[in-house]
């Protein structure tokens, strides 16, 4: 079946008034950035309090939809056959074609329900309803009409053209990115902050990055690790602006300075303070991180309070009462955790202790870090400076 179109369902609560065209715009320029790779050409556009995509001539079906469920605040995916209006005649003529095509097997019920865009068609869509009904049952005599749960709901849209359709595709719901503000996340080489980006992302919030590297402990082909990971993330999320800050000065002062087992949480705490930095910098309204409550020493309940303390932007942590099982599952099913179970090390990993403190005391903390006072500022400072941005898109 070549399909025309796609009619686009999103959820509607909540985007009454001003909110509903700030909503659909997002959705539609989220939509053009999803099928701006996909082979063909596509026209996406608002019609009727709809969205459409209009793809005339050759495209790739498979990718098209792949493309579309990625866009957060689609929640179903129809596709459509556009016909030339030629009379009510002919009209019953494609609709028992569309069915045969559809639906080789005819031991379904159905329903027709027919909408007119454009009143002056010559007959009601309950007229429509009924006549159509009429030539499916005539055609396919196995097929019945279920009008509360048919297994077809064949729909007839009158337009300027005829749209038929009766598939639903689910999406992946949420709302559309540009919606919600932004968000910088701390994105690691790890399966974890992927997921997290995602997650906030989904809710229509934009997402900017933040990878801390420490060459040459961490190598050229870690920063590559992410740097793909954000790829993956932006093919859902949009482009991602990913800053790349070189942390191996920071770390080796905190590592000559401070007591080792609480190398994690101090070292923890100047990465969440550059990090936001930047996000303070581009207007971004949080941050987001991986950590999930007692994954490891660096995430109990202490350890989050004393890396939390150094923030005044809201940390949103979307896995925080997720099972590791239960984050590898959706990084699976949003594709990046192939690339993450890459071994590369993390920079973390290579100053990390033996023995770390998993009930960190946020005043002990603090004066260990007094040790740093001497140069710390201007380490700090020349990490911002020497920042490098990444666009990924
Ligand atoms: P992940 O799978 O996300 O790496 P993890 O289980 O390895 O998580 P940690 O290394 O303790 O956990 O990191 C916790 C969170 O801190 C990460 O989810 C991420 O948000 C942030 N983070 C850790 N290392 C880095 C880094 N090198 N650059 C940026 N953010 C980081
Ligand atoms: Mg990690």
């Amino acid at each position: 079946m070549k399909f025309h179109s796609f009619l686009i369902k999103y959820g509607e609560i909540g985007i009454k008034g001003k909110n509903r065209y700030l909503f659909e715009d997002a959705l539609v320029r989220q939509m053009r950035f999803a099928l701006k790779d996909v082979d063909g050409s596509f026209y996406v556009h608002k019609s009727y309090g709809r969205v459409y995509v209009d793809c005339d001539g050759d495209y790739d079906y498979e990718e098209t939809v792949e493309s579309l469920k990625r866009v957060f605040g689609i929640v179903g995916i129809c596709p459509v056959v556009r016909l030339e209006d030629r009379g009510f005649e002919q009209l019953k003529k494609d609709v028992a074609a569309y069915i045969g095509e559809m639906y080789p097997d005819k031991n379904k019920t159905f329903k027709v329900e027919a909408r007119r865009s454009r009143k002056s068609y010559p007959k009601t869509s309950m007229e429509i309803n009924c006549d159509l009904g009429e030539v499916i049952l005539e055609t396919y005599p196995e097929m019945k009409v279920d009008v509360h749960h048919p297994d077809i709901r064949l729909n007839v849209e009158v337009r300027e053209e005829i749209y038929l359709y009766s598939e639903i595709i689910p999406g992946p719901g949420g709302m559309p990115v540009g919606t919600n503000g932004s968000a910088m996340l701390l994105l690691s080489g790890g399966i974890d902050s992927p997921v997290a980006g995602y997650m906030v992302s989904k809710r229509g919030v934009e997402l900017e990055a933040t990878y801390f590297h420490a060459p040459p402990y961490t190598s050229e082909r870690a920063k590559e690790k992410v740097v793909d990971l954000a790829k993956l993330v932006s093919k859902y999320a949009g482009p991602i602006k990913l800053h790349v800050v070189n942390f191996t000065d920071i770390q080796l002062y905190i590592y000559e300075k401070c007591p080792h087992e609480e190398l994690t949480i101090i070292m923890r705490r100047y990465m969440m303070k550059i990090a936001e930095h930047f996000a303070k910098k581009d207007g971004c309204l949080g941050m987001i991180t991986g950590e999930s409550i007692g994954q490891v020493a660096s995430q109990t309940m202490q350890s989050l309070a004393a890396t939390n303390a150094v923030c005044t932007l809201p940390v949103y942590r979307p896995l925080i009462g997720f099972d590791k099982r239960e984050i590898v599952e959706i990084s699976e099913k949003i594709d990046t955790y192939e690339t993450s179970i890459q071994p590369f090390e993390d920079c973390c990993t290579i100053f990390v202790a033996k023995h770390p403190v998993t009930k960190p005391n946020l005043e002990r903390i603090e004066k260990s870090e007094l040790n740093l006072s001497e140069k710390i500022d201007e380490l700090v400072q020349q990490a911002i400076d020497t920042v490098e941005i990444i666009k990924v898109k």
